[in-house]
């Protein structure tokens, strides 16, 4: 399988760079479907992209780039994925350290109780509380907008403020409206993070349904390989990219920004660390956005357990495409340069620039196949 690239060569229909989600969905329906002869290569040393999850050497099943939890309302997705994996049903919990509390976020009603010393007990005085709160924005246009206008302001300081700048290194008011409006706020007591009709996780893991993704003769996948490294010598007709689209074009136009983390995995000697998957910290003062553990996604159990804290970084690998208006722009125009690039699929979050989920990423996969399938056809009827 790893032949050195200066072997003679072989020829593929398709290379694809990058075996997360975009390219791995691709590889798979190419090849099952048309029988298309692949290359996929990563450069990280392992398939999964992002959700690649392994056992660490405490025999706990952790995300190595932080917690993924699948939920998506689309029966095609869930429906294509179910191909390769079992599920098992998990819905996510967050709270919030606030004042001294945890508090479920999204804000809700047993949020504001317990955060105001209230009482409210139905959802029309919860609504009635929020909007005597409320500062109405008449053209919402960023993530501050968006929140001070639901819930007001010490609401948006105690709860997104601080946590938006250290994510991202922006203020809201910086960043687009569609970044705190994933979001929502509930006058219910509904304390999910997700309300998705489908919210379950990959019975054995993400990496396993990957392998069974790519378990085809036709796929050969090579991890460990930088696209700049082998392009001049790998013979394919099409090429498929996954990864930055701005280091595609060598940053031709200037660096498209990309958000990072840095993730620092810790095992502690104790059968359970806090009440809930996830805990959100956001006061300024504390250098980390969350800690996430594993045990209660995944539903292992061990007299051990696994967390993961993210401190964001403008250093590093690129995670989070930024969501604001200039960013756009420089995206707009290295996509008008890949549109004009004859033989490439530019597909995924990086690829993109769009802060799309799993669930999302795997739909705009499919729907690229359609479409290739689509222009094949058309060129086959000429
Ligand atoms: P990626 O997974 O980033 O895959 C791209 C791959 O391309 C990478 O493996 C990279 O190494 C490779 N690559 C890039 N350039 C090159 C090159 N030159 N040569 C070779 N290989 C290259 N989504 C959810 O639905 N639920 C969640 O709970 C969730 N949590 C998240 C938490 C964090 C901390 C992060 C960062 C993301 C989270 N996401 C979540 C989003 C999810 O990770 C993405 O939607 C998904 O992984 C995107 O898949 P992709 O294939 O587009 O990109
Ligand atoms: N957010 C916040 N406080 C929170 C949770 C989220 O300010 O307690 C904001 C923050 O800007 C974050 C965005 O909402 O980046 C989206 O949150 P989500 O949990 O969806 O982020 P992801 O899981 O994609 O990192």
């Amino acid at each position: 399988m790893t032949a050195p690239f200066g072997a003679p060569k072989a020829h593929y229909d398709y290379l694809i760079v990058g075996a997360g989600f975009a390219g791995s969905v691709l590889a798979e329906r190419l090849a099952s479907q048309t029988g298309a002869r692949i290359l996929l290569i990563d450069r990280r040393p392992h398939i999964g992209g992002n959700a690649y999850d392994e056992l660490n050497a405490d025999g706990i099943l952790y995300h190595k780039y932080g917690p993924h939890i699948f939920h998506t309302n689309s029966d095609q997705v869930v429906d294509y994925l179910s191909q390769f994996t079992e599920w098992r049903p998990y819905e996510h919990r967050v709270l919030a350290v606030v004042r001294g509390q945890q508090v479920p976020i999204p804000i809700n009603r047993t949020t504001l109780n317990a955060l105001f010393g209230l009482d409210l007990k139905t959802d029309e005085e919860a609504a009635d509380y929020l909007a005597s709160r409320a500062e109405p924005v008449d053209d919402i246009q960023t993530s501050e907008d968006v929140v001070v206008n639901a819930v007001g302001r010490e609401l948006y300081e105690l709860f997104f403020q601080g946590y938006t700048r250290k994510q991202w290194g922006l203020d809201p008011s910086e960043l687009d409206k569609s970044v705190t409006a994933r979001i929502p706020t509930r006058t219910n007591t509904d304390d999910r993070y997700f309300t998705d009709t489908f919210q379950a996780m990959p019975k054995d893991g993400y990496t396993a349904m990957f392998k069974r993704m790519l378990d085809n003769p036709l796929i050969e996948i090579r991890t460990g390989v930088d696209y700049r490294d082998i392009r001049e010598q790998v013979d394919a007709d099409h090429l498929i990219y996954t990864g930055p689209i701005d280091e595609y074009f060598d940053f031709r136009f200037g660096k498209l920004p990309y958000r990072s983390l840095k993730f620092e995995h810790r095992t502690l000697e104790e059968a359970r660390h806090q009440p809930v998957g996830t805990v959100n910290y956001p006061a300024p003062d504390v250098p980390y956005t969350r800690i996430s553990e594993y045990k209660y996604l995944t539903g292992q159990e061990a007299p051990v357990t696994t967390i993961t804290y993210e401190y964001p970084s403008a250093e590093g690998d690129p995670y989070y495409p930024i969501p604001r208006a200039e960013n756009q722009a420089l995206f707009k125009r290295y996509e008008a340069l890949a549109d004009s690039t004859p033989g490439v699929t530019f597909v995924g979050r990086l690829a993109t620039y769009r802060y799309y989920n799993m669930d999302q990423i795997v739909g705009q996969a499919l729907a690229t196949f359609r479409r290739m399938q689509e222009a094949v056809g058309a060129t086959v009827a000429a």
